[in-house]
């Protein structure tokens, strides 16, 4: 989840007359048939915010937002983790009884659309999707503020299906640091390391997408299993505190851990970074054309954010962010460690999409990208999903052998 900050104001008239957004690319044939007949898993996506209105049907194809159900097939979207997420600023019993309602909302919508998604808990279960010709839906919390300081909580999310838990949000929470908010532990509080021990015998992935760096080595050297960071992009591309460094992308891979690449802008180019810190106005203006488009209706401003910047990024009010970027950042990542550690996490319906990304029908211009840059097809499998896959198998056996 990035809630986007702002741009700048312009005109529906010069919208109207611009060119169409991005162009659909064209996608070789056999990247359609990679992408087909790969299991392609995308590890973070902030849907689950819309699954909580009643009056949202995923089944049905909508003109807003990135996902729902016909534009993951028509993507070839094989496993999706939906984030369960509220605010790190709400805590206690409050932010577990949210939390619950978001992960009944990701079971109901499986529930209600039985031919066509699955509620998976292991790597297993993806495949049986895949071979049934269903979505795998996965769960993953975002931000140990939710689990409420109690380990009952944490086994009760594992016990719902809950597969993932990033350590934190945007805030500290009481036993780990952020790395968007001043550090007050120094990284993992001993309870925060009970945490990452117990997340390792229920067979919950330890991601580290928004921890602080110390957060991140401490949680290395403490999980017995593989971690990942769910959706992150790469620092030495784009200075986002959020981003892995060169050296915790290598230290991850180590350990066999996956970064999975974050699409959203201000994770992928320094130069709309920059623009954003130099022209804090631009928030404003994008704030005001997302009320003007949306009035009061909350629904509509969950999504219409995203649009509007791409919109003035169209219109020349903000500099352009291209799709190609993703591939770069997944690219840096894999020449320095392979492509044994890098995946897919857009963070769809939950950031700012570059162009030519505005949903997931686009995902496989990647696969097509990959392979024009003389990727092996075993390699671009790997990144698609195969190293996420690895990533539960290994997490699973370590919780297996805990549980003995
Ligand atoms: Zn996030």
């Amino acid at each position: 989840m990035h809630r986007p900050p702002g741009s700048l104001f312009v005109s529906l008239l010069l919208l109207l007359i611009m060119p169409s957004l991005a162009a659909t690319q064209s996608i070789s044939d056999q990247a359609k048939r990679l992408q087909s007949t790969s299991i392609v898993i995308d590890t973070h996506d902030d849907t689950t915010q819309r699954l909580l209105d009643p009056g949202f049907d995923l089944s049905v194809r909508h003109n807003d937002g990135n996902i729902d159900i016909p534009r993951m097939k028509e993507g070839g979207l094989s496993a999706i983790f939906f984030s369960i997420w509220i605010s790190s600023k709400i805590t206690g019993p409050d932010a577990v009884k949210q939390a619950i309602d978001q992960i009944d909302a990701v079971r109901e919508t499986v529930r209600k659309n039985p031919d066509q998604l699955l509620l998976a808990t292991s790597a297993a279960d993806i495949r049986e999707a895949k071979k049934q010709h269903k979505i795998a839906v996965l769960m993953g919390v975002e931000g140990g503020h939710m689990m409420g300081n109690d380990l009952s909580v944490l086994r009760t999310f594992a016990a719902l299906g809950v597969r993932y838990m990033t350590l934190t949000h945007m805030d500290n929470n009481e036993w780990a640091d952020s790395s968007t908010d001043k550090p007050a532990h120094n990284g993992l509080t001993d309870f925060g390391k009970d945490v990452i021990r117990e997340m390792n015998r229920l067979g919950i992935i330890v991601d580290v997408a928004h921890v602080s760096d110390k957060t991140f080595y401490d949680a290395l050297e403490t999980s017995k299993a593989p971690i990942f960071s769910s959706h992150s992009s790469c620092r030495a591309l784009c200075q986002a505190p959020r981003n892995m460094t060169d050296d915790m992308i290598r230290d991850l891979a180590k350990h066999g851990g996956v970064i999975q690449i974050n699409y959203h802008v201000g994770f992928l180019s320094q130069e709309f970074r920059d623009y954003e810190k130099a022209h804090p106005e631009a928030e404003k203006e994008i704030n005001e054309e997302v009320k003007k488009r949306c009035g009061d209706n909350e629904a509509c401003k969950l999504t219409t954010g995203d649009q509007v910047v791409r919109d003035f990024m169209q219109a020349g009010k903000l500099p352009k962010v291209d799709w190609t970027v993703i591939v770069d950042h997944i690219d840096h990542a894999v020449k320095i460690v392979g492509a044994d550690h890098v995946g897919l996490g857009s963070d769809f319906d939950g950031a700012v999409m570059p162009l030519g990304m505005q949903d997931v029908t686009h995902i496989p211009q990647i696969t097509d990208a990959l392979l024009k840059k003389g990727y092996s097809e075993s390699d671009i499998r790997k990144i698609l999903g195969e190293n996420t896959l690895r990533v539960l198998t290994e997490v699973e056996q370590v919780s297996h052998n805990r549980n003995k």
